[in-house]
């Protein structure tokens, strides 16, 4: 077959537009090289319907042993009893718990999208929203952080199956165990997504909702900065109290629900090229170097945070305890719309976002959001923080000035050339 250069070399230009530029958007990371290897690797031709030991193709004897290293690494980054490796991304692993557990139409609670939460946790226009009857919580209008008040008024009157608890655009800590509380009061279940801060749990620098979820879902390709794909896992397995039966009669083990929930219930062949690259990068996750990483993430973030406050900026809830932050942009008169289109220029990736009570559309928005993860793989430290926001307050600051933001770029282009971005590529 000949080699398709069309594709290599935007594969190749891809490459250098990630090495150029600052990768400010909070749910990427660059993976390791070996990790991408996996994924590249011949593993992606077998067919593997099933789990390991129970399968419905021959020949699964080598991917049997792989995919059982990533279920019992990721059970050890967690302390846990349960963890599933199958789910092609974040939002499948969240299809799949909600199909283990709810009957369509059944009530569930989530995170508002427009205060931060996921398409996944209840939005209309997704799955969670069509198939189940959504309700939803915010944060509070004073101080931006999640309103337990108006989630317990709201669990005790609408009676959800499932609170749902975790976001994409929130940079404060959970209080699992207050949740927890709520759910029981209500009989509800309670499901955390951890998809963005689940690196930082890992490495117990988060409050860890083990002891307090029921399930917890993630992905694997933010601050975990593993393949792209998904993951769920239980601290302990239980009883689902939701009553459906097996065929015989017992009541199944919520395990049993979960597994059977992604494969037949949501997926077919799991990847086990993805899988192999999870293990990988579970290792890696178990290292003291990744220890370090996740303690640098946080160090940077909060470093990012203090100097945009410095410049008058308004980050949601004042700072930070995770990776990201939320910026109101409307004291700096652009949107977020326009935020993202003029930092691009600059070589600068980011993304608008709503911010909490926006009076801007999903599609023009009053904010942005920012996220370290990706800077710190590249070896920036503390130190580095000031650059890199001097640099976006001059892109915003100066939005329609085409020279200034030219200049920004070259200085971020020289910049990056400090931290080399896989140097063995050629
Ligand atoms: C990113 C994210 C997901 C979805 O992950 P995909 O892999 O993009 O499907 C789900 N939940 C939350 C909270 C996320 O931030």
């Amino acid at each position: 077959m000949q080699r398709d250069t069309l594709i290599f070399d935007l594969i190749n230009k891809e490459l250098e537009r990630q090495r150029h530029g600052i990768e400010l958007i909070a749910s990427e990371n660059f993976t390791s090289l070996q990790v991408m290897e996996a994924m590249g690797s011949v593993m992606t031709n077998k067919y593997a319907e099933g789990y390991p030991g129970k399968r419905y193709y021959g020949g699964c004897e080598i991917v049997d042993q792989s995919e059982q290293l990533a279920i019992d690494r990721l059970k050890q980054i967690f302390n846990i009893n349960y963890a599933n490796v199958q789910p092609h991304s974040g939002a499948q692993a969240n299809a799949a718990v909600l199909l283990a557990i709810l009957q369509p139409g059944d009530p569930i609670l989530g995170l508002d999208l427009s205060m931060g939460g996921h398409l996944t946790h209840g939005s209309p226009v997704n799955f969670s929203g069509k198939l189940y009857q959504p309700h939803f919580y915010g944060v509070k209008k004073e101080d931006g952080l999640i309103d337990y008040d108006m989630l317990e008024t709201k669990a005790k009157e609408i009676k959800p199956k499932v609170i749902i608890v975790g976001a994409s655009a929130y940079s404060r800590d959970w209080e699992y165990e207050r949740i927890r509380k709520v759910a029981d009061d209500v009989g509800a279940l309670v499901m955390a997504d951890i998809a963005h801060p689940a690196g930082l749990i890992a490495k117990g620098l988060l409050n860890s909702p083990f002891d307090h979820c029921h399930i917890v879902t993630s992905t694997t390709h933010k601050t975990l900065r593993g393949p792209r794909g998904g993951i769920i896992m239980m601290k302990s397995d239980f009883e689902n109290p939701f009553g459906q039966k097996d065929p015989k009669g017992n009541v199944r083990m919520m395990s049993n629900l979960l597994d059977l929930a992604v494969f037949p219930g949501t997926q077919g062949g799991p990847l086990e090229h993805i899988i192999a690259a999870k293990a990988i990068s579970f290792g890696e996750i178990l290292s003291d170097e990744f220890t370090n990483y996740a303690k640098q993430v946080i160090s940077n973030a909060q470093a990012m945070a203090a100097a945009f406050v410095e410049k008058n900026y308004q980050i949601i809830s004042g700072g930070t305890d995770n990776h990201l932050m939320l910026i109101d942009l409307r004291n700096k008169n652009i949107s977020g719309k326009k935020a993202e289109q003029v930092l691009v220029k600059a070589d600068i990736t980011a993304n608008k976002n709503m911010v909490p009570f926006d009076d801007k559309s999903a599609f023009v928005t009053s904010g942005v959001r920012f996220g370290v993860p990706a800077i710190t793989t590249r070896g920036m430290k503390e130190e580095n923080m000031r650059f890199v926001v001097d640099s976006v307050d001059k892109v915003l600051s100066n939005a329609d000035d085409e020279k200034i933001i030219m200049n920004v770029k070259n200085d971020i282009n020289a910049f990056m050339k400090q931290f080399p971005l896989y140097p063995e590529l050629r």
